[in-house]
């Protein structure tokens, strides 16, 4: 999934969460916790740019060692026990809820990309990536230019279901935002 859409569902996990807890918060602290849900819920892909660092360029030739999915940060297990420490060790009801906003922001986060490539949902058990469809699934990209390279990774994720839960999940976050 693309960072759109993983904004997006950040943002509607956070919506869900304080709806259904209904702390009381100011105005301006339900603003911001709806932020710290879209920024958990795209942060894990922040890897991307050690992926690009690597490359020595902003696309991925060498998905085989430079795949950001089998890197530590995309790990499950470190964000519930960092979003869950947070939780406990803080404070403030605030501080708690930018908690929660990190462990179930990068947990839709996971969900969305264990739909095709996959996540290792077990590690440090095992490095093995689970996917409802297309376990490690690697784009046939030749180019090496920047704007064909993306603009032929778009092409093919519209291809994929992924693509069409993103577009959904993007209008959905638009009508629940602007009712
Ligand atoms: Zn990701």
């Amino acid at each position: 999934m693309l960072p759109p859409g993983h904004i997006a569902a950040g943002y509607l996990t956070a919506e869900v969460l304080l709806k259904i807890t209904s702390p009381n918060f100011s105005a301006v602290e339900y603003q911001h916790l709806l932020l710290w849900g879209m920024f958990f819920g795209f942060a894990p892909d922040l890897d991307m740019f050690y992926a690009f660092f690597k490359e020595k360029a902003f696309i991925v030739k060498d998905l085989k060692n430079h795949n950001h999915r089998k890197y530590y940060s995309h790990a499950p297990i470190l964000w519930l026990a960092t979003g869950v420490s947070v939780y406990f060790l803080a404070v403030s009801t605030y501080v708690k809820f930018i908690g929660l906003m990190l462990w179930l922001g990068s947990w839709t986060h996971f969900l969305l990309d264990s739909i095709e490539y996959g996540i290792m949902w077990l590690w440090p058990l095992s490095s093995k990536v689970y996917a409802l469809k297309d376990p490690e699934l690697v784009l046939p990209i030749y180019e090496t230019r920047f704007i064909p390279y993306w603009w032929q990774s778009v092409k093919q994720y519209a291809k994929f279901y992924s693509f069409y839960l993103e577009v959904l999940i993007i209008i959905t976050a638009l009508i629940i935002y602007y009712k």
